[in-house]
């Protein structure tokens, strides 16, 4: 009999449901308890940064990086087409004009060397993108950023646990954010990370995040009531969400260890597949693997559909990513016509092959021998 090898497989350490347990019998379920300053300073020890906030989704900590830097309408800001909807979003609710930009031909991150050319004088922000938890060259956007006085925010959301250059992806900008969505590296669900890295912002950042009011410095007392000083919202997870990602986080070096370790076991596995013309990931000398992605890019957008029409058969969850952001319905009447052939490349022939924690050697190598079948007879 076949077994379905499913695309992801969210893993739980275990401890989960104590810790949760402990939550729901100290009666501390609201934001900001024990577990949440737990998260909170494990990250802020970690990455060696000012500030870290727990939001209850990455969506969310990009929507507070947007209020953070006062974007305003009329702003640009300028954002690789190939990403989520989320990276976009938070800029377009706040007004400001998004200047698509292409990825790379050797990666599908954001292609660094097009940014400068789309700077005018209305540009804030590049919200650079470290697709599949692999830097972007934060060496030649800062210097862009440094040169126009432009801000940066990382959407490290696939980047726990990756560098550049040593340093931890969502510490080199003013802002970074990270998810804890099911299908990251480690996760709560839905709940994500700010990374204030911008001494300037830290205070405000809490206060935002605290729906505008001064509470979280009320809670450590350091001022006697609390009350409304600026604009908010409510960013912050319940301490049920914190607790699930505790019992993550004790295990992070363990996940991440049987991740890499099945991206490298993919990577040898499939690397005959570079002379055919497909193409697979890289890792530029100044990035790190964290194992987030495992993916392909076919020749064609047909050999692509009929890949994943082939592992389907076998029962292998196989599966295509974003869709250029530039050529959306909700956006294409508002791009300034400028091709991006790199990411509908991306778009139309990039695939995820599953990777999870639990995958079994023997699971896996029921992925590789069924790729490499299909592209012996493919070509
Ligand atoms: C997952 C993801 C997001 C959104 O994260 P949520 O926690 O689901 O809001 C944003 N950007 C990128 C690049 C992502 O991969």
């Amino acid at each position: 009999m076949q077994k379905n090898i499913p695309f992801n497989v969210p893993f739980l350490t275990g401890k989960e449901t104590e810790f949760f347990e402990q939550a729901i019998q100290k009666r501390k379920l609201s934001g900001n308890g024990e577990f949440t300053q737990r998260c909170q300073d494990w990250f802020q020890s970690q990455l060696g940064t000012n500030k870290t906030l727990l939001t209850t989704s990455c969506t969310d900590a990009l929507e507070l990086s947007a209020l953070l830097i006062n974007i305003e309408p009329g702003d640009e800001v300028i954002i690789p087409s190939y990403t989520f909807v989320s990276t976009a979003n938070p800029f377009i609710l706040r007004g400001a004009k998004v200047k698509f930009i292409d990825s790379r031909k050797d990666h599908p991150g954001i292609d660094e060397e097009a940014i400068e050319q789309l700077v005018t004088k209305k540009t804030k922000a590049i919200i650079p993108v470290h697709y599949a938890g692999v830097a972007c060259d934060m060496g030649k956007i800062l210097g862009i950023a440094k040169k126009h006085n432009l801000k940066v925010v990382e959407d490290a959301a696939q980047a726990v646990d990756s560098y550049y250059k040593g340093k931890p992806l969502g510490t080199l900008g003013q802002l970074g954010t990270f998810s804890f969505h099911e299908t990251k590296n480690i996760s709560c669900g839905e709940g994500g990370l700010l990374i204030v890295n911008d001494p300037d912002l830290a205070t405000r950042s809490e206060i935002l995040w605290e729906k505008g009011t001064n509470r979280a410095a009320f809670w450590r007392g350091e001022v006697d009531k609390y009350g409304w000083v600026d604009v908010g919202s409510s960013y912050l997870p319940s301490e049920l969400t914190a607790t699930v990602l505790w019992a993550q986080l004790e295990r992070l070096k363990d996940i991440q260890k049987r991740r890499v370790e099945i991206y490298n076991i993919y990577f040898d596995s499939l690397s005959s597949l570079i002379e055919k013309g497909v193409q697979l990931p890289f890792i530029p000398q100044y990035a790190t693997c964290n194992g987030h992605m495992f993916y392909l890019v076919c020749r064609s957008a047909e050999e692509r559909s009929s890949l994943i029409a082939h592992l389907k058969s076998k029962e292998i969850n196989a599966v295509f990513h974003y869709l250029s952001l530039h050529s959306s319905p909700f956006f294409k009447d508002k791009h300034d016509g400028r091709p991006l052939p790199y990411s509908d490349i991306y778009t139309d022939c990039l695939v995820r092959l599953p990777l999870y924690y639990t995958l079994t050697e023997e699971d896996q190598n029921l992925v590789i021998d069924e790729v490499l079948k299909f592209f012996a007879e493919w070509s």
